[in-house]
């Protein structure tokens, strides 16, 4: 198992284990809006299932009274003066109730599945939103530790095992207590002696279920967690199925996906295994209840009472009494469904609850205000952020920009200029200091309306699936077409985008047309200009393109920049050259600051960037090449940590 496999399960693990009555949860605050519905099932169900008592019950009295005539025709519940006196009346009333009986069962049964579908498929459907929105609400650094592939499988897999639960096993589950109720009522009003002989098998068949219960409980947990690491893996190697091919690990990742799906495999065996002896346990079970009652209600038929029974038993009422029982060993049998079913949608349960628990620490203060048409004056005071709470990313970062600046953050891989960012979108929260825009701090204004004027561009130009114009329109979907051409042109995208050949309906994204990195990047810029948010971030927006598409989109970005707070990113600072401030980064500080010229004149670290940059290697400061030595070994010494 990986190490991301251990963290993705402890935190799932920690919140599943505070979840407690998962199943009742479920039904008190997902099932509550729907309770008619469910009311309506579990009134048809039973009516259902009473009505389809009748037939076997009317046929024992026609056997003893019509056909043999051994008794009075009399029906429960039906006043004697009612019933016809000739046997052939008695005939066709047993028909005719036979026939009412089926053809109303009927009509309940359309109720009762409609009804319960219904109900299951809202559920389903209202915890799967829920649990999506619960997603989209959580900490990024809970992103950083669970993996796409556990997320979609609580989404999925999770979800639908609650429908598998909620369709057919609540329908059964009533069915069968309906059953056991009216089966068990019949069969002790027609000779309790023998009903006791009959439902000897129920308490044992209580325990064994129980015994089962407890058993597969924690093998189910089991169960969904491996899900969620199979797919967790899936996940990854599809995405990453380029890098696969290349590095030719093909076998080394057909072994790790065949050891998870291996460990998958035996979890669900172990708790089949169980199964395997649980069903024929049950259905034993109930075989042994119909042959008891049939040895000792046949010798009571034959010679009478046997053993210490009393009183006398007719061949019509055996004959219910073994039809019924009959009918109990399809519900009972079914019943290690029922129960089966139970315990595996309340580990699925559990592991959506876990997921609904989890704290979201950055969300909107109680009293957080709109930050409406921002200035774009953007202030980190003393800021100092740490990921993990342990290792210290940012330490005194210290700054102001006025509205309007564009400001240009260099430094070597891993000081912490994304980072710097992050935490003015508010993606983490600080642990000491402040970010403020317009003089807010960020924790004192709604994420919506800081989000909202913020644009990103981040290194990895993401496009969903959809057309272009989607794509461009996201985020501002009331942008009209002169609009987003205006915004396409700017970021030097109109041209390619006109050269495709459905222009800006063809289809991008995962299923789509395949766009270079650089056409992505200027469609990802051309959004954001679209948006106009006062203040823009752009993160090596440009590295993925060729030098003259870059001084293209440079030309387009100054405009672009020109009246809002811009924060830029560049390994190549010819592209800040021209900023009003540029801000040197190193291990998260800020370790020089100023306008190009004055950092050339400090000739520090940016000053040896820049001479790496214009190719004068030769003519760098030694102490510069030491340090990146330095840094490049602790790089190296990190991977390898990995
Ligand atoms: P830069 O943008 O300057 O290359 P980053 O801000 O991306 O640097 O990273 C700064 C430091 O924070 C690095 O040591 C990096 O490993 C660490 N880091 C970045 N992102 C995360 C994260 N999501 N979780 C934990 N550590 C991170």
């Amino acid at each position: 198992m990986s190490t991301d496999d251990i963290r993705d399960d402890t935190i799932l693990e920690e919140y599943r284990e505070s979840v407690d009555h998962p199943i009742y949860r479920l039904f008190s605050e997902y099932g509550r809006d729907h309770a008619h519905w469910f009311a309506i099932g579990v009134v048809t169900s039973t009516l259902a299932r009473f009505l389809s008592l009748v037939p076997p019950v009317i046929l024992g009295i026609a056997i003893d009274a019509v056909f043999s005539d051994d008794q009075v025709y009399s029906l429960p519940l039906v006043p004697q003066a009612w019933i016809p006196g000739s046997t052939e009346g008695q005939f066709w009333l047993s028909v005719a109730l036979m026939g009412v009986a089926m053809a109303l069962a009927a009509v309940m049964n359309f109720g009762r599945t409609s009804t319960l579908n219904w109900f299951s498929h809202r559920v389903k459907h209202e915890v799967r939103t829920d649990t999506y929105q619960q997603m989209q609400r959580l900490d990024m650094s809970f992103f950083n530790d669970m993996q796409t592939g556990e997320l979609m499988s609580i989404l999925n897999n999770d979800t639908n095992r609650l429908e598998l639960f909620l369709d057919n096993m609540m329908d059964s589950a009533i069915q069968l207590a309906v059953l056991l109720l009216g089966i068990g009522a019949i069969l002790f009003w027609i000779n309790p002696q023998l009903a006791l002989v009959t439902l000897v098998i129920l308490p044992v068949a209580g325990l064994f279920t129980l015994w089962f219960m407890r058993r597969v409980e924690v093998m189910y947990a089991q169960i969904r967690s491996q899900v969620g690491d199979l797919n967790t893996r899936l996940e990854n190697n599809l995405s990453g199925i380029e890098v696969i091919k290349s590095a030719t690990t093909e076998e080394y990742e057909g072994d790790r996906v065949e050891e998870t799906s291996y460990e998958y495999f035996r979890r669900d065996w172990r708790a089949l295994r169980m199964n395997l002896i649980y069903r024929p346990g049950l259905q034993l079970l109930t075989s042994f209840a119909f042959i008891a009652t049939f040895i000792v209600g046949g010798i009571w038929v034959l010679s009478g009472p046997p053993l210490a029974f009393t009183g006398t038993l007719s061949v019509g009422e055996l004959v219910t009494f073994l039809l019924l029982t009959q009918r109990l060993v399809d519900p009972l049998a079914q019943m290690s469904e029922i129960v089966d079913r139970y315990e595996d949608a309340k580990a699925s349960t559990s592991r959506i609850y876990a997921l609904m628990a989890i704290p979201v620490s950055i969300t909107d203060a109680d009293d957080a205000v709109e930050l409406e048409d921002a200035n774009g004056r953007v202030e980190y005071d003393n800021v100092g952020f740490s990921y993990d709470g342990e290792t210290t990313v940012l330490r005194n970062v210290d700054f102001a920009v006025e509205p309007g600046e564009t400001v240009g953050l260099v430094g070597p891989t891993g000081a912490g200029k994304t980072t710097i960012l992050k935490l003015l979108l508010r993606l983490y929260d600080v642990d000491s200091g402040a970010v403020r825009v317009d003089g807010y701090d960020v924790r004192d204004v709604t994420l919506a309306s800081l989000r909202g004027s913020i644009g990103y561009v981040s290194q990895d130009p993401f496009l969903f699936d959809g057309t272009i114009r989607e794509n461009l329109t996201y985020g501002a979907f009331d942008a009209t077409d002169e609009e987003m051409i205006e915004a396409a042109k700017m970021a030097e995208a109109h041209e390619f985008v006109r050269n495709l050949s459905k222009g800006y309906d063809t289809q991008v994204g995962e299923r789509g047309v395949k766009l270079s990195g650089g056409q992505r990047q200027r469609l990802c810029i051309a959004r954001t200009i679209l948006a106009d948010p006062p203040i823009l971030i752009l993160d090596e927006a440009t590295s993925d393109v060729d030098t003259e598409t870059e001084m293209l989109i440079q030309r387009s970005l100054d405009r672009v920049t020109e009246n809002r707070t811009t924060f830029v990113i560049a390994h190549r600072l010819s592209t800040i050259r021209e900023a009003d401030e540029i801000l040197v980064v190193e291990d998260g500080r800020i370790v020089e600051d100023g306008t190009h010229e004055e950092l050339i004149d400090e000739d520090g670290l940016y000053a040896n960037l820049w001479s790496v940059q214009a190719g004068e290697i030769d003519d760098l400061d030694a102490e510069f090449v030491e340090r990146a030595s330095r840094r490049a070994a602790m790089r190296s010494r990190d991977t390898e940590d990995e």
